[in-house]
């Protein structure tokens, strides 16, 4: 399919935020959308397992005279579909030791009071993102590929116009551009719009030796015990470690029987050195008996055993964030003034952080179905309009982008926060220099205590959901 040489809306990435604001796009009838990818075909890696409230749910709430309209999976027809093939997660378990009952931390079930999904929706992101191209193709939607973003300028005719230049030279001329192209983001680069860890100038999470690197795999067992909770997110959390392994739902993969497969995930300390780029079955195992459920089962329990690696991966986790989401093409050299046909990003090009709470994807997803009325809307409003009015009429997009920066910055807070009770050390300590204690054994004790109470349980699952930060 040949690639156009002009859009009122270029998506440049086709990955799950990418899609889903190419859905919601066409949902409100924004004219002349093209969606393009450097890749032949989607990754189809299973990565983010967790879906939220928030993600799925559409609801409308009146603040004052005027309604406020949360967008969602809902709205652009993908959450039924998504919530057969997902499972339903209703808590997240934490195991401190062998001799200790587990604690839920966070109970899902009190949120039917916010929400009808009131609980995770555990679905691999392949399952997630063939569901979602399924959708966009029913409604005609084509990704054109494998297009790579090169350049970028303003159009030297009409400023409020910018050119997208592909690595084969071809140029598209775009009303609007927008970057869903993951954390590497080509249209970020080339907007020259910083990108840093919110919390200082170095990466402060990969300063900490146990957070830099990090293993993820979908495995199969011998021996799942009645320490794998189907309807919880596990974690055993041990000497300066957390180890997390859910139940995946159904069959993910092609040509699996129908062994149930788990996702596990772990950090890995700096004195294992670089984890392999693909763990194997002896590399997961060594993790399993070192920090994961056979260091908490009862004593006369079979080891549980890792018969077979269906997917596995090892990633670095950081945190940054874009600077702006919302700005211009540069000019034609490097000192010539911004113009002014709006450049966004999306999705991971915007933000990211460590995968713990599973929130990266579902802020990209709501970055993406909250932008398109707003640039529907805009379209139109241009296209209607005199160059010298186009500023003007972004102001709801730079609105969009306030806002979606503070949402990012609070998750981006919530998982520093959450990784620091995680990885608290569990040496012994001394306060003053001569009175000792344990900051892990303090930790277990009050959240063992905390977790008694509803609310703190309930309170727990509302952030997660991120019905209060959509
Ligand atoms: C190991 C791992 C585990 C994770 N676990 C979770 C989790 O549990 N929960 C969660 O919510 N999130 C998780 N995430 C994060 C989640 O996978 C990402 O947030 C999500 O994929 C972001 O989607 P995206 O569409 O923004 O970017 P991507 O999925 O990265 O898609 C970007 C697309 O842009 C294309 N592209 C790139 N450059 C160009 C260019 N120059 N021109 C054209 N196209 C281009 C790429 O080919 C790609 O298809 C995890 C991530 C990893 C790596």
């Amino acid at each position: 399919m040949a690639l156009p040489s002009s859009a009122q809306v270029l998506v440049v990435g086709a990955g799950p935020t990418g899609m889903v604001l190419a859905l919601a796009l066409q949902k409100n009838g924004c004219p002349d959308v093209v969606v393009v990818d450097s890749a032949l075909q989607g990754e189809n890696t299973s990565r983010a397992v967790a879906i939220h409230a928030a993600t799925i749910e559409a609801s409308t709430t009146s603040f004052g005279e005027s309604g406020y309209r949360y967008e969602a999976l809902e709205t652009i027809d993908c959450a039924e579909r998504l919530v057969k093939e997902g499972n339903q997660v209703k808590r997240t378990t934490i195991w401190l030791g062998r001799d200790e009952s587990p604690i839920d931390t966070a109970f899902f079930s009190p949120l039917s009071k916010y929400t009808k999904y009131n609980y995770i929706l555990g679905v691999p992101q392949h399952v997630t993102e063939k569901v979602i191209g399924t959708v966009a193709e029913e409604r005609g939607i084509k990704v054109h590929r494998p297009h790579k973003v090169a350049n970028m300028r303003a159009n030297e005719q009409d400023p409020s116009f910018t050119d997208v230049v592909f690595e084969d030279g071809h140029v598209l001329r775009a009303r609007a551009v927008v970057g869903a192209d993951g954390s590497r983001s080509t249209i970020r680069q080339l907007a020259n719009v910083n990108w840093a860890n919110p919390y200082g100038q170095v990466d402060t999470d990969s300063k900490d030796p146990s957070l830099a690197n990090m293993i993820i795999a979908d495995v199969t067992f011998a021996n799942a015990t009645s320490a794998f909770l189907q309807d919880a997110i596990n974690l055993v959390v041990s000497n300066d470690n957390a180890f997390l392994y859910i139940t995946l739902p159904g069959t993910p993969y092609p040509d699996q029987t129908n062994e149930t497969v788990y996702r596990i995930a772990c950090s890995i300390p700096d004195e294992l050195g670089v984890p392999p780029h693909a763990p194997d079955i002896e590399y997961c195992q060594m993790l399993m008996d070192r920090w994961g459920p056979n260091i908490v089962l009862p004593k006369d329990t079979p080891r549980v055993q890792v018969t077979k690696t269906v997917w596995s991966s090892r990633f670095r986790t950081f945190s940054s964030i874009a600077d702006t989401f919302l700005t211009h093409a540069p000019g034609k050299t490097p000192d010539a003034p911004r113009r002014a046909g709006p450049v966004l990003l999306i999705g991971d090009a915007a933000h990211i952080h460590p995968p713990m709470g599973g929130q990266g994807m579902n802020l990209g997803i709501r970055d993406g179905v909250k932008l398109a009325p707003l640039l529907t809307e805009y379209v139109r409003a241009a296209s209607a309009s005199s160059d010298c009015q186009v500023e003007e009429l972004q102001a709801p997009l730079k609105a969009w982008a306030t806002e979606r920066r503070s949402r990012a910055l609070t998750v981006i807070g919530i998982v520093k926060d959450l990784q620091k009770m995680l990885w608290i050390p569990t040496r012994r300590q001394y306060l003053l220099g001569f009175i000792p204690y344990n900051p892990g054994w303090m930790r277990n004790k009050v959240l063992r205590f905390l977790a008694t109470f509803e609310w703190f349980r309930a309170n727990a699952a509302w952030k997660v959901s991120g019905l209060a930060n959509r």
